[in-house]
């Protein structure tokens, strides 16, 4: 039985394992990707986080994180967890390698992208070509010539400002009449000639000629052809997967310690209206009550 089990290696479950560290209170990390860094890896550039004087990449921010760990001596384990059930004294969480006992569980696994779908989507499922982050684009495509982004909010314009900057276009296909996010964020992008908006269209058919994608973008009552593209990223917004993996745990959403021993933080917590700052001050806040608990 350990004392504590951070799901996530996000900002939150960093936060939560460092200050449970500096507690000297007994804990596991666990991150599916067992690297940290969660979903800050695709922002083009913070700068809203206290403390830092320039704006800096997600990546660059990621990697703060990762030498903020080793710099504790705080490991994370690459487990997926699949399972979390309540017991009379604390938890049982099944991941895909192991089970684990704890007293206190925190949730730290943030969100999950909502998918997009239209005619002839698995087919590039299949060949690997949709993806749902930047940074995983880039894993596959160092330098894409030719991106469409699928959503029409900030994560759609913080993708094709970095697939710009490493040289590529993009087209963003939006559904409804104007971009939505930061004012500023918006004229960036308008300022891009490489970035092209759509308004008021939305995919109905895709395809592959010559190892590029191709579609018909539905416009009103017209259709559209467009062509070349290496890859779609779907960024119409993400979701939350609280309820999916709790077996016999009912809680009401939007609570940091919704129960004795349980604590979601995070986006897990907040979803699209979590920040890094939040995640951070929620993964702290708990490891503060567990610590004060134990004493
Ligand atoms: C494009 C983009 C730009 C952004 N820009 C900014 C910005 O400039 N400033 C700002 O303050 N915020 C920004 N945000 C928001 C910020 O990134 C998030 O609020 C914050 O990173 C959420 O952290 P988290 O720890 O709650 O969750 P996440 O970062 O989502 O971390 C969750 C972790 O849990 C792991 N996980 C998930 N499920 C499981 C499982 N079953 N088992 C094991 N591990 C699991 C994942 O691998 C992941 O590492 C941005 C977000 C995006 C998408």
């Amino acid at each position: 039985m350990s004392d504590s089990l951070i799901i996530g290696a996000g900002i939150s479950g960093c936060g939560a394992a460092v200050q449970l560290k500096k507690a000297g209170i007994e804990f596991v990390l666990l991150d599916k990707n067992r690297t940290p860094g969660g979903v800050i890896k695709n922002a083009g550039l913070i700068n809203n986080y206290p403390g830092f004087e320039k704006p800096i990449t997600g990546i660059d921010f990621a990697k703060r994180l990762e030498n903020n760990l080793r710099e504790h001596n705080i490991e994370i384990h690459g487990e997926t967890a699949q399972k979390v059930i309540r017991e009379d004294k604390g938890f049982l969480v099944i991941t895909d390698k192991k089970s684990y006992h704890c007293n206190n569980l925190l949730i730290c696994w943030g969100t999950t992208p909502k998918k997009i779908k239209f005619k002839g989507v698995e087919s590039l499922v299949e060949q690997g070509l949709i993806f749902y982050e930047v940074f995983d684009l880039f894993k596959k495509f160092k330098q894409p010539s030719r991106v469409l982004i699928a959503g029409g909010g900030e994560a759609s314009m913080d993708y094709a400002l970095s697939i710009v900057k490493r040289g590529g276009r993009a087209d963003i296909i939006c559904r409804s009449e104007k971009l939505k996010g930061a004012d500023t964020l918006i004229e960036e992008v308008n300022k891009k000639p490489e970035i092209r908006c759509f308004y008021n269209t939305e995919i109905d058919y895709v395809s592959i000629k010559s190892g590029k994608i191709e579609m018909i973008v539905k416009k009103n009552q017209s259709e559209i052809r467009f062509d070349k593209y290496d890859a779609i990223i779907g960024a119409i917004g993400r979701k939350s997967t609280l309820t999916d993996l709790l077996t016999n745990i009912e809680i009401e959403s939007g609570i940091l310690n919704p129960q004795k021993g349980l604590y979601i933080c995070g986006d897990a917590r907040k979803g699209t209206l979590g920040q890094l700052a939040t995640g951070a001050g929620d993964g702290v806040e708990a490891a503060m009550h567990i610590h004060s608990l134990s004493r």
